[in-house]
């Protein structure tokens, strides 16, 4: 089954295009990255697939329905903010019951999805805490544990661990694979970091300056890039 299809987009800001006519097929489940360097359109691209920000043209379908011009909150999608968008007044169960008490869903069921999250992400000892009384891997659960209650179809994740120290990242990393085999959700991960995007991936989409510049498994842009920018990026000697 399809998870998300981006067809012909483009975006442009005023004048300016920034996304030139970008065509990425991902199916359920997979977990794709979007990798390239500072300014390339990774974050725009997600963006426009939470529905955060209008696309100039083209197409997005989700799971087999066009969400292109659907409001962010009826899309499905659940995007996972970098730890320190925590509230930091509210405990670990409020920041992740947050989103579902907003909704006005039953309070058994908001304790439920939030319990579920909380084991799913090892967080069941801390529900009680605050923020502060977290170490940096806990709170980045948190972040993600948000975003799990809401049982979304897809996960977006932009750079969730550029704040985190080099060990801790190597361990964050883990657990969203782990996560992701567990929950089975298409996620959707952007990094510019290409050990992130080696190590996570299913699928890998190249981007340089709003273009898409191969798509493939890591080993598929290891063994043969398709050009210079790619095989200067991933790291391969072509
Ligand atoms: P990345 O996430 O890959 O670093 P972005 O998607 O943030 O890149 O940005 C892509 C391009 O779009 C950059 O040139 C950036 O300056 C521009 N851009 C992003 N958001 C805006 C905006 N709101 N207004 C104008 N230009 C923007
Ligand atoms: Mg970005």
């Amino acid at each position: 089954m399809s998870g998300v299809t981006l067809s012909n987009i483009k975006k442009a800001f005023g004048p300016v295009e920034v996304i030139h006519d970008v065509n990425i097929s991902i199916e359920q489940g997979e977990f794709v990255v979007f990798v390239g360097p500072s300014g390339c359109g990774k974050s725009t691209l997600l963006r426009m697939i939470a529905g955060l920000e209008e696309t100039t043209s083209g197409v997005i379908d989700i799971e087999g329905q066009d969400v292109t011009h659907q409001e962010a909150a009826r899309r499905g999608v659940s995007m996972v903010f970098q730890s320190y968008a925590l509230y930091p007044h509210l405990t670990v169960f409020d920041n992740m019951a947050f989103s579902l008490q907003i909704a006005r869903r039953p309070k058994d069921e908001i304790r439920a999805k939030v319990e579920e999250a909380a084991r799913i992400l090892q967080l069941d000892q801390h529900l009680d805490r605050k923020p502060s009384q977290l170490s940096g891997g806990q709170r980045q659960r948190v972040a993600i544990g948000r975003a799990i209650v809401r049982q979304p179809k897809v996960f977006l994740f932009d750079e969730p661990l550029s704040n985190l120290d080099a060990e801790l990242r190597v361990q964050m990393r883990m657990e969203i694979s782990r996560l992701h085999n567990q929950i089975g959700a298409t996620m959707i991960y952007v990094t510019h970091d290409q050990v992130e995007a080696m190590t996570l991936a299913d699928k890998i989409v190249v981007l340089k300056s709003g273009v898409v510049q191969q798509i493939g498994s890591p080993l598929d842009l290891y063994d043969n890039p398709d050009n210079q920018f790619v095989a200067g990026f991933i790291g391969s000697p072509k």
